[in-house]
């Protein structure tokens, strides 16, 4: 098997997989992914979803959902139930769904054994304190003065701390490691606090909670997780990690293996941050088009696939980096040019009259689909007197190098004819409002015209048949690439992240669903809206542009 990784050696994590299965460390690998359920997921989990799914996978191995509740202050069902959607949307099936709060016993029990080794006692300094005793990289910290409790006014406490004798804060139970450590996550670390908060599972049954330190590698331990993989954050985590999975005697000892967190440019990722912004009313929900979120991305028209591609194309790796938001919009086109069905529509519609077509006529057009791909079929398109163009398609004064319509001028319209422009009309403020133009009847596209040449080719729409529609068109929510450590990231939200636009398509887009995407010649990949469109006015998210500048290395 270990010959057998292919490509993947950059996959440091799979590498340790294969050994341990070699050396007969496991027989069977258990991976999990452990959200707070404090927020909705967004594409940086989905890295961590696809690495442990599809890690687990790939050795017959099994992956657990586990939500890491812990803290009943900021967690909420909504957030369960939105969590578990998205992870099914992506395409993944846990094996075992699990909630930390299941092992609050557990855990509890697990904490007065380390009392009773004498390895856990209460403290009563106030948090202040506890950050003054803890010393620095430089200093080592002080021991707190209530560390000697004997081992049954240390049982006392806790249970009477677990009875709600006390107040929030009052107390905390600490392990006794060692306030000299280099490392200062094993300078006495709290395990327990106090906190007379409802939890979103278990009520008010318990009024102490473990600290994330604490609970997670026995969590881990409990469902015998073999590789538990975390961010990079937790690196100097880890000897408290393995600490309390040996000190409270866990049968099963699971190892955290830590990557970089994905970070994408002009984009927050924690969910702290995106919380704010639905907060404070800059995103419209969760789900905004905008945000990073799995229910966002979805919502905005991206696939499954396109995101597993991503994650698949960025990696694991040891070091911080940031991505490019533009490679996340590579796997969406790669993923839609095959599949998005093309038509047409006009964002910013300016009126053409045809004046030598004749009044009331009417007539269908076949028009390929892809002129690259036949087997991408033909649509039928209505075309009469009136149509729209796009107001970019005409200019009074053209510069150089210009081969779109203006005066004098001959182009071709998609899958129609030749039309050329000879007059246009002003309103009060100097804008043109319409402009009149003549076809030529023998240049009718797919009759084999050859007489003469025009330069450019412009889309349309038919005026008597179109369907109004709104185009909403997005830029990043975060203006700069990064964020400037001297600015709050509120600072730097960009405030023409959305630009709402009257249009008009195709009518054969009478009846299209939320959730199907199309591809709009010249503008790119768009998504009916599955909040505001309605059944006579479908409203489309702009998904991505045609084309981009980036080039995927
Ligand atoms: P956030 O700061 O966004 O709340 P978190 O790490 O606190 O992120 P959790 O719900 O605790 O979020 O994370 C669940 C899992 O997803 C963890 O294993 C975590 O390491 C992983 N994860 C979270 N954010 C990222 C990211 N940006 N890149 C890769 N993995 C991530
Ligand atoms: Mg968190």
């Amino acid at each position: 098997m270990g010959e057998n990784i292919g490509n993947t050696s950059s996959n440091f994590i799979k590498r340790i997989v294969v050994d341990d299965l070699q050396s007969k460390k496991h027989d069977n690998i258990i991976t999990r992914f452990p959200p707070e359920p404090n927020g909705y997921l967004h594409i940086g989990h989905a890295k961590s979803i696809v690495l442990n799914f599809e890690l687990a996978d790939e050795f017959n191995g099994k992956t657990n959902l586990r939500f890491d509740d812990t803290n009943p202050t900021k967690e909420d069902t909504e957030y369960v139930e939105s969590i578990k959607e998205d992870i099914k949307w992506l395409g993944f099936n846990w094996d075992d769904l699990y909630f930390a709060s299941d092992y609050f016993e557990e855990m509890y029990n697990r904490a007065v054994l380390l009392i009773k080794k004498g390895l856990a006692f209460v403290c009563d300094l106030t948090p202040d304190e506890i950050r003054e005793y803890r010393g620095s990289l430089k200093e080592p910290g002080k021991e707190s003065p209530y560390r000697n409790r004997t081992v049954e006014e240390n049982l006392d406490l806790f249970d009477r701390m677990r009875k709600g004798e006390f107040k929030d804060g009052e107390k905390v139970l600490r392990a006794k490691i060692d306030m000299s450590s280099p490392n200062i996550n094993m300078r006495d670390p709290i395990i327990y606090r106090i906190s007379h908060t409802e939890h979103h599972n278990t009520g008010d049954k318990w009024c102490v909670y473990p600290m994330y330190d604490f609970a997670h590698p026995l969590e881990d331990a409990i469902e015998g997780i073999t590789h538990s993989i975390c961010t990079l954050e937790f690196e100097d985590h880890r000897p408290l990690y393995d600490w309390v999975v040996e000190a409270c005697e866990m049968k099963s000892t699971p190892r955290q293996i830590e990557f970089a967190r994905l970070n994408i440019t002009n984009t927050v990722m924690s969910k702290r941050k995106l919380k704010a912004l639905v907060d404070e009313g800059i995103a419209d929900g969760w789900d905004d088009p905008r945000m990073p979120t799995i229910a966002g991305l979805r919502r905005r028209g991206y696939t499954p696939e396109s995101i597993r591609n991503f994650c698949r194309e960025i990696g694991v790796a040891k070091n911080d980096s940031t991505v490019d938001e533009q490679l996340l919009e590579h796997f969406i086109r790669e993923d839609l040019s095959t599949k998005a069905p093309r038509t047409m529509g006009i964002i910013r519609p300016l009126k053409v009259v045809i004046t030598n077509y004749p009044e009331g006529k009417v007539e269908m057009l076949e028009i390929e689909n892809n002129q690259d791909d036949p087997s991408m079929g033909k649509r039928m398109v209505q075309f009469s007197r009136e149509i729209y163009i796009e107001e970019e398609d005409f200019m009074e004064e053209p510069p150089k190098k210009y081969f779109r319509l203006f005066p004098g001028n001959e182009v071709r319209l998609k899958g129609a004819y030749f039309i050329k422009c000879n007059d246009f009309i002003k309103d009060e403020s100097g804008k043109v409002v319409e402009i009149h133009c003549t076809y030529d009847k023998e240049t009718k596209s797919g009759t084999g015209f050859t007489g003469r040449k025009v330069k450019g080719t412009i889309h349309w729409v038919d005026a008597s048949s179109a369907i109004p529609t709104e185009f909403r068109l997005y830029e990043p929510l975060i203006k700069d690439e990064e964020i400037d450590e001297n600015k709050t990231f509120l600072e730097c939200v960009n405030p023409n992240s959305l630009e709402v636009l009257q249009g008009y398509v195709e009518d054969n887009m009478k009846g299209v669903k939320p959730g199907e995407s199309f591809q709009f010649f010249r503008h790119g990949y768009f998504n009916v809206d599955s909040k505001y469109s309605t059944e006579n006015k479908p409203v489309f998210n702009r998904i991505v542009s045609l084309k981009s500048s980036f080039k995927i290395k």
